[in-house]
């Protein structure tokens, strides 16, 4: 295995883990499909390892490191982007002033994984695609399909919008320094049709409710709403919500939609 040689003390705050194997780099930058891409983000290069493959790729891109040891660092390696690599953090940029569609890709803080991922949701009229390292609980959650455990929030608002993909799992002794757990590397992919089939902030918030209490039943979890009897007779409301799809959330949010004119 190829090492990089490290120079930064990694930071524990900033979630740094740096990835120390080219050859692993390469593998996760050969997941990105630029197929359609004007503009590639990486998120968190540290010491640029993927940095290093990504601007083979030749495609307008751009690295957002929020730790300016990293962004010295960067600029120096890689003197030929220097006016690419952004100090900021990454949750607060505005995306739109990057041309889209999007890439993003990134071996992510772990700390700040979910919240990436929500960021994109709200972006995925400009995020076409992302290659993210994940924690492997959390890249298995986001590509779950229904019926198991960790099926969650996170599956279905990502699956609503994107193709997902489980790629490979990486082993801690990958990294330095090593994280207390696996990783897996995930794909997402936008869906030709982004609409949802109903009213999509009213879908978040039936999505969100359900999962608030994974183990009760959708009529149960769903009080809040103040249904009537006659609706709730429908068998939906007798299931758990990690045993629904996407589609059977978006029909939930139409039953309940329905009734809130009607009432
Ligand atoms: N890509 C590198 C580093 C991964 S560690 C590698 O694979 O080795 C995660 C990186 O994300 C660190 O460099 C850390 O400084 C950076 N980071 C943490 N929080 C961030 C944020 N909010 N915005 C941008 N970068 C962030």
């Amino acid at each position: 295995m190829k090492k990089y040689n490290s120079t930064i003390k990694p930071k524990k705050r900033l979630g740094q883990h740096f990835l120390e194997s080219s050859e692993i780099a390469k593998k996760i930058v050969d997941c990105l499909d630029c197929n359609d891409i004007n503009t590639i983000i990486e998120i968190g290069p540290g010491m640029g390892i993927l940095t290093n493959h990504i601007i083979k790729l030749s495609k307008n891109s751009f690295f957002i490191e929020i730790d300016n040891e990293s962004v010295d660092y960067l600029k120096k390696e890689f003197s030929e982007i220097e006016h690419s690599i952004i100090q900021e953090d990454f949750l607060k940029i505005d995306l739109k002033k990057f041309k889209s569609p999007l890439a993003i890709i990134g071996n992510f803080p772990y700390n700040i994984s979910s919240q990436i991922v929500f960021k994109i949701i709200e972006h995925k009229n400009t995020v076409e695609t992302l290659v993210g390292m994940f924690q492997l609980e959390v890249a298995k959650r986001i590509c779950e399909k229904p019926g198991s455990k960790s099926y969650g929030i996170l599956s279905v608002l990502v699956q609503a919008y994107y193709e997902t993909s489980f790629e490979f799992l990486l082993e801690p002794t990958y990294f330095n320094p090593p994280p207390k757990v696996n990783s897996g590397v995930i794909t997402l992919k936008r869906k030709k049709q982004l609409e949802l089939k109903c009213n999509e902030a009213l879908f978040f918030k039936v999505v969100k409710t359900s999962f608030q209490q994974r183990r009760k039943t959708i009529r149960n979890s769903l009080k809040v709403f103040n249904l009537s009897n006659n609706i709730k007779e429908d068998v939906i409301f007798g299931k758990r919500p990690e045993t629904l799809s996407v589609d059977d959330f978006i029909h939930l949010t139409n039953i309940i939609a329905n009734e809130n004119i009607s009432t």
